[in-house]
């Protein structure tokens, strides 16, 4: 008798190596143990003493401080993967997390990449096929050509004419806010071409620009799917993104307020569809603009996001045991039909930074007290004692909370906000109080830009 995929998918994998560090690494760690797998925690020389060290299976420092020589480092990953007997690696997020050729090296060394196949990485990777893909898949994207812009300035002024201005100028392969510039009017439009692929050039490894319509007041909404290797694929609902600092997302939220069903659900339907149209597996995120009315693809993440928890509280589903499951070859074990999305959830970013200038701060944290109660998540990795050092991310925590509507969600994030005090190092905690008394945030539906308006007039009164 042929095996059946549940068959097939046991003797996948039994141990995960997980080659990521802080929050994540807790998070994953934990999914794994609940599906009754072993984990390989890894660490640079400046994190020996993080705590998910001592719960993992096995524990192996793989190189120095500097995460271009540890986290980053692909061979010696592989070599600690080797070393502890793992069948799996999980990137979690930043890092090697969307990196098609790490991908490419774990499947070839025999391991399996909790993610999706080496060429949905590929495609996505590169913002133009990505849209391309998008467009050929009925996924409503930014106006705007896919394809890069040549060379000639004439061309390049006669497509800035056709999208009208103002359009946005953005590196293929940019990544973290970085990489875009915006283009008021035409007199400065060589300038923004020469400065960003320039900085795509030395960022990005690729001096490979698009352009497109800069929308100028839109909301970052988005949209979590999972997929499996046997063609089914599901949309846990919407998130929204929209409080962004410097193109970084500080607040998000689940469902996005305000948004119809009807306007919605054939967005989500065009994702799921798109997934089948590329094969893609495990779960992703599609990244939507949204203005009157209308939604528009900006990228998609191939992999965990830093969010991933709102959804997770509002659609009752885990999402990290979900992707793992997928990479194990398993079906997935629900349907659109079963998905309901209830509620309301805010998940806040604790960062180790000033909460005025948003430096970072590094050094050891002295006391520590974290919220409790119904409805109230906290993701972390840090203790008192913990020494937050400089080399890396500064997201120490995740705050996250779930109620039955938005306003109580809200008062249950400032009561959550009220009980988490982390001394010895600056935290953006204060800045997170102040913004959850805000009465426009309050109300909801506010654009991508009302956060720095709202630092701006701050700092001015
Ligand atoms: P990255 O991969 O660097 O995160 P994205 O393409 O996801 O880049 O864009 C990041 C942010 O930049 C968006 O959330 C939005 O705030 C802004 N942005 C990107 N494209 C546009 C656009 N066409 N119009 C207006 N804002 C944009």
């Amino acid at each position: 008798m042929p095996e059946t995929p549940e068959q097939s998918a046991a003797g996948r994998f039994d141990t995960v190596l997980i080659a990521n560090r802080g929050e994540i690494a807790v998070r994953i760690q934990r999914a794994c143990r609940e599906l009754g797998l072993k984990t390989v925690a890894i660490c640079s020389e400046a994190d020996r003493e993080v705590p998910y060290g001592s719960t993992a299976d096995s524990f192996l420092c793989i190189g120095p401080s500097t995460a271009a020589k540890s986290y980053l480092n692909q061979d010696a990953i592989l070599l600690a993967a080797r070393l502890a007997g793992a069948g799996a690696i999980h990137p979690g997020y930043g890092f090697l997390s969307e990196n098609a050729t790490f991908a490419d090296a774990v499947e070839k060394a025999g391991l399996v990449f909790i993610g999706p196949t080496v060429s949905s990485i590929a495609i996505m990777g590169d913002k133009i096929s990505a849209k391309r893909a998008m467009m050929a898949a009925g996924v409503p994207c930014v106006p705007g050509p896919d394809t890069a812009l040549p060379d000639d300035p004439a061309t390049i002024e006669r497509i800035a004419l056709e999208i009208g201005y103002p359009v946005i100028i953005k590196a293929a392969g940019g990544g973290g806010g970085r990489g875009m510039r915006v283009v008021p009017k035409a007199d400065l439009l060589h300038e923004a071409i020469t400065l960003t692929r320039e900085e795509a050039r030395k960022a990005f490894g690729s001096r490979s620009l698009y352009m497109e319509k800069f929308l100028e007041h839109p909301r970052h909404i988005e949209i979590q799917v999972i997929c499996d290797d046997h063609g089914n694929a599901v949309w846990l609902g919407h998130r929204d993104c929209s409080m962004q600092r410097r193109h970084q997302k500080v607040v998000e939220e689940a469902p996005a307020a305000g948004i119809a069903p009807d306007i919605i659900q054939p967005v989500g339907l065009a994702c799921v569809q798109a997934c089948l149209q590329i094969g893609y597996r495990g779960v992703g995120t599609f990244e939507f603009l949204y203005e009157d009315g209308a939604f528009y693809f900006i990228e998609m993440n191939t992999r965990l996001q830093v969010e991933h928890p709102v959804t997770e509280l509002t659609s009752g589903v885990d999402i990290v045991q979900a992707q793992i499951r997928a990479a194990q070859g398993h079906v997935l074990d629900l349907t659109q039909g079963d998905v309901t999305c209830e509620g309301h959830s805010f998940e806040c970013r604790i960062n180790a930074e000033d909460p005025e200038t948003f430096l970072p701060s590094a050094g050891v944290v002295t006391h520590l007290a974290l919220p409790a109660g119904p409805g109230i998540r906290v993701d972390t990795h840090i203790h008192a004692g913990y020494k937050v050092s400089p080399y890396y991310d500064s997201l120490i925590a995740k705050l996250i909370v779930h109620a039955p509507t938005r306003a109580e969600a809200m008062a249950r994030m400032r009561e959550a906000l009220a009980g988490t005090e982390v001394e010895g190092i600056s935290t953006n905690i204060p800045f997170l109080r102040a913004l959850f008394e805000d009465g426009a945030f309050a109300q909801g539906e506010t654009d991508i830009h009302y956060l720095e308006q709202w630092l701006k007039l701050r700092r001015a009164a």
